[in-house]
């Protein structure tokens, strides 16, 4: 629920950044009424325009990357990357990917090193409860 509620968080602010973006270009850099005539620059307004769609573009899709790299349950920042597979064996068993870990233990994500067939989505393996796990180890034990 969280990680859904941050995507939204962001959808909402980047949303109101634009808007807001958008509201100040067109305040103080209107289109001149006689934009056909000789001498009129409306260059400024096309200019301003377009980098406000780049800017919003780009913040789109830092906000897109971010959340790919978060925990599916608690929105926490993965870490901890580590490679495993190989380039070697790459074409059977083995392709190299990069495991990140949620640093709660909610899960691990597998992004695919080696994309033949497109771009793929990362596999998100949740993990159980660890606590009760180790519990498990220990009162076997007794
Ligand atoms: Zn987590």
């Amino acid at each position: 629920m969280k990680y859904w509620g941050l995507l939204l968080a962001k959808i909402v602010a980047i949303a109101g950044f634009a808007w807001g973006t958008n509201w100040l270009i067109h305040e103080f850099y209107r289109v001149p009424v006689e934009t056909l005539l000789p001498g009129s620059k409306p260059e400024t307004h096309f200019f301003a325009t377009m980098l406000w769609a780049h800017a919003i573009a780009g913040l789109c899709w830092a906000a897109m990357v971010d959340q790919r790299y978060r925990c599916r349950t608690c929105a926490t920042r993965l870490r901890m990357p580590v490679a495993t597979g190989s380039w070697g064996r790459a074409t059977l068993f083995g392709r190299p990917k990069m495991e990140y870990i949620c640093p709660y233990g909610h899960g691990t994500m597998n992004i695919s090193q080696l994309q033949l067939t497109g771009r793929e989505t990362p596999e998100w393996d949740r993990h159980g409860d660890m606590w009760k796990e180790l519990e498990s180890i220990g009162s076997s034990r007794d």
